[in-house]
């Protein structure tokens, strides 16, 4: 009986790899990867196994979530051990819910192992909290997908006044109109934000800016980066530790 692994690889550092996560790497027959796994993690497959890719670059859909699906499907039929592997965790806007639904159809036995999200890490690395004692409680990991201009929008714009803070994935494209949205509903232009590229890797970039110049001062930052919006950006200045750590 086959058993599909829904892994999740960490952020970028493989070191936050877990290690139920290395263990099934190191077991699997074909590992099915996207962009956003750090590829030096194939290295600790077995000899023989299989490596299909099905990522993503910069925005073009190397192949659609039902095809994907379906790879993922086809392979199980193949193979006895299937490892799906995903940048940081697999159900933190990593499809993974749709593929463990499709596999569910299917009839296919699958494991679900979290993975390091991006979402916290890498404001980890760049010496960001995202909760701190009487400064934030809370926090939101959200979609910068959508354009704020959207009509009618699925994310709660209204609940973003207080000082807790947000986390925007794949956001970049979208900053301009993000640190608008968050002006006109009340946030001063000299709140605080940054933008973390490259996370927890050797490559991290953190920008640190405001509402106001965020969008200028990360102008040419790469991608994959996130963005964090509230008072704990400015902990940074005491707790960064990473970059030039060496
Ligand atoms: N499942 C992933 C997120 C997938 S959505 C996770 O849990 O981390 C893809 C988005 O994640 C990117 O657009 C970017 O906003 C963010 N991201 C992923 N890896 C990152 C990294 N190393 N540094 C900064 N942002 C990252």
């Amino acid at each position: 009986m086959s058993r599909v692994y829904l892994t999740g690889a960490g952020p970028g550092d493989i070191e936050l790899l877990t290690i139920k996560a290395l263990r099934v790497i190191k077991e699997a027959d074909v590992i099915i990867y996207d962009r956003l796994a750090n590829p030096d993690i194939l290295e600790e497959a077995k000899s023989g196994c299989e490596f299909v890719y099905v990522g993503k670059e910069d925005g073009r859909h190397i192949m659609p979530q039902d095809d994907i699906n379906e790879v993922i499907y086809q392979n199980a039929l193949k193979h006895k051990c299937v490892v799906r592997l995903k940048g940081g965790d697999p159900f933190v806007f990593g499809r993974g819910g749709e593929e463990a639904l499709y596999l569910l159809e299917k009839g296919i036995k699958f494991d679900v192992i979290p993975g390091i999200t991006s979402a916290i890490s890498a404001p980890a690395y760049a010496g960001i909290p995202v909760t701190h004692r009487g400064v934030s409680v809370s926090f939101r990991v959200v979609t910068g997908h959508e354009s704020p201009n959207k009509k009618v929008s699925q994310i709660p714009w209204e609940n973003f006044k207080s000082d807790d803070t947000i986390v925007f994935l794949m956001g970049l494209h979208n900053l301009p109109r993000i640190s608008k949205k968050l002006i006109e509903l009340g946030k001063a232009p000299n709140y605080p934000v940054a933008v973390i590229s490259k996370g927890t890797t050797k490559d991290q970039v953190v920008v640190v800016g405001t509402l106001e110049n965020i969008v200028k001062k990360s102008k040419d930052v790469p991608t994959p980066a996130l963005i964090v919006v509230g008072r704990v950006v400015e902990l940074r200045d005491q707790l960064k530790w990473f970059e030039g750590n060496d």
